[in-house]
């Protein structure tokens, strides 16, 4: 069976097609600035890497051109034969709790959902017409961000704000990544054997967030309403005292779009670095003594060890620690900063195990009283394996 992942941003489409149960990957892509011009797309299939420059100016036609590559590297002889399309969206409010199949009603719901993600959920809302055009036959599905994390309670989502903001404006904490928590945490699971676990899922990437996750299920995680909450991240302040923003706004001047500029985009690492987003820069800063790149890296570690000192605590106990995304997978050294803070509970680094990049690994000492991994993740699978299950 062939299943097509998709994930579609407001000028991106990023793709998988899966032969399934296989998982076997037959070609995968990611078209950018759809819509705003120079637009380009490059394609992985049978090992090599093509990048093509051709004029995509909406989602239709990004769907289309998809099609053509399918067709022209004969991954599929006839368009029927791909028979789930599985759609990543960011924001599925309380109404989702797991992955569905897409109806009317559900685009509904999506598209409702979109003040909550102004920038996500009407793209992927755009990438499911699209697509619905284009594969006419094909069982669509969505997968949510915040699903896996809506088994939180309720002293758990709640922000203790007048409750009308609650009931009204339907804020509380959502949280996200969540189809990379699920998938690491289920490999977690596969590799000690059992599913009655206790598990700090790690996913540190641009974006960052942690979750507790107890016998398969997210019990708590540091992203909020949206984002911005949590880790320090790339761009991201994460969580702050709240009174800042109305401060910070009557003194400049400062609209509330502004503020949202600034602490979304100009604060985290950038901010306090006043060098990169990219960790990879803030390592070579350190390297090279950069006192701003230095104290970066210490906020950021710290905020990452608070949280799973919190977790542990929560939990009462843990069995692992997870690393995964772009920073999680591959910086040898905020793992080892991470993980060197933990000895009181226990925790101990090998050094040399930690020395891995994007590979599954033990990175934790036999006599460490948690095992600790890096598990790379693989969001795109996981919607396949959603799709999968319900077709
Ligand atoms: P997102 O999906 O949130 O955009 P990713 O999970 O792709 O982010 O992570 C991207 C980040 O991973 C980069 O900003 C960079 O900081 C970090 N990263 C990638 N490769 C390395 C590496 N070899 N060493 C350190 N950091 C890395």
């Amino acid at each position: 069976m062939k299943i097509l992942s998709v994930n579609a941003g407001s000028s991106s489409l990023k793709f998988q097609l899966y032969n399934m149960p296989e998982e076997k990957v037959l070609i995968s892509g990611l078209m950018e600035r759809i819509g705003v011009g120079n637009s380009f797309y490059t394609i992985k299939v049978n090992g090599e890497k093509i990048k093509k420059e051709v004029e995509l100016n909406n989602h239709e036609e990004a769907f289309e051109t998809l099609v053509k590559e399918l067709e022209e590297n004969h991954v599929v002889e006839d368009l029927n034969e791909i028979e789930g399309i599985g759609h990543r969206v960011v924001q599925g409010g309380d109404y989702f709790d797991k992955s569905v199949v897409i109806d009317d009603d559900v685009l509904s719901k999506i598209e409702e959902l979109s003040s909550l993600a102004p920038l996500h959920n009407p793209a992927a809302v755009i990438g499911i017409k699209a697509a619905k055009d284009v594969f006419p036959n094909a069982v669509q599905t969505v997968v949510f961000d915040t699903a896996f994390h809506q088994t939180m309670k309720k002293e758990n989502y709640l922000y203790a704000l007048p409750m009308k903001w609650y009931t009204d404006l339907k804020v509380r904490r959502y949280g996200a990544h969540g189809t990379s928590h699920k998938f690491v945490s289920e490999r977690m699971n596969e590799i000690l054997g059992r599913t009655d676990t206790k598990l700090i899922t790690c996913h540190i990437g641009n974006g960052a967030s942690i979750s507790a996750v107890v016998n398969g299920k997210c019990i708590n995680t540091s992203m909020g309403l949206t984002p911005n909450a949590g880790l320090i991240m790339g761009t991201r302040c994460g969580d702050i005292d709240a009174s800042i923003i109305p401060y910070v706004m009557e003194k400049t001047g400062m609209t509330a779009k502004e503020i949202d500029t600034a602490i979304n985009k100009e604060s985290g690492l950038l901010a306090i670095s006043q060098k990169s987003s990219d960790s990879r820069d803030i390592e070579d800063g350190i390297a090279s003594g950069d006192e701003n790149c230095i104290l970066a890296q210490k906020m950021y570690v710290r905020r990452i060890v608070d949280y799973i000192a919190k977790y542990y605590v929560e939990m009462n106990g843990c069995d692992a620690i997870i690393f995964t995304a772009g920073i999680g997978e591959n910086a040898i050294d905020t793992r080892r900063d991470v993980l060197n803070e933990l000895g009181s509970l226990g925790i101990y680094l090998d050094e040399e195990a930690n020395n891995v990049r994007g590979k599954e690994r033990l990175i934790s000492t036999k006599d460490s009283k948690v095992e600790c991994w890096v598990i790379p993740t693989d969001e795109e699978l996981m919607i396949a394996r959603d799709t999968m299950e319900l077709l």
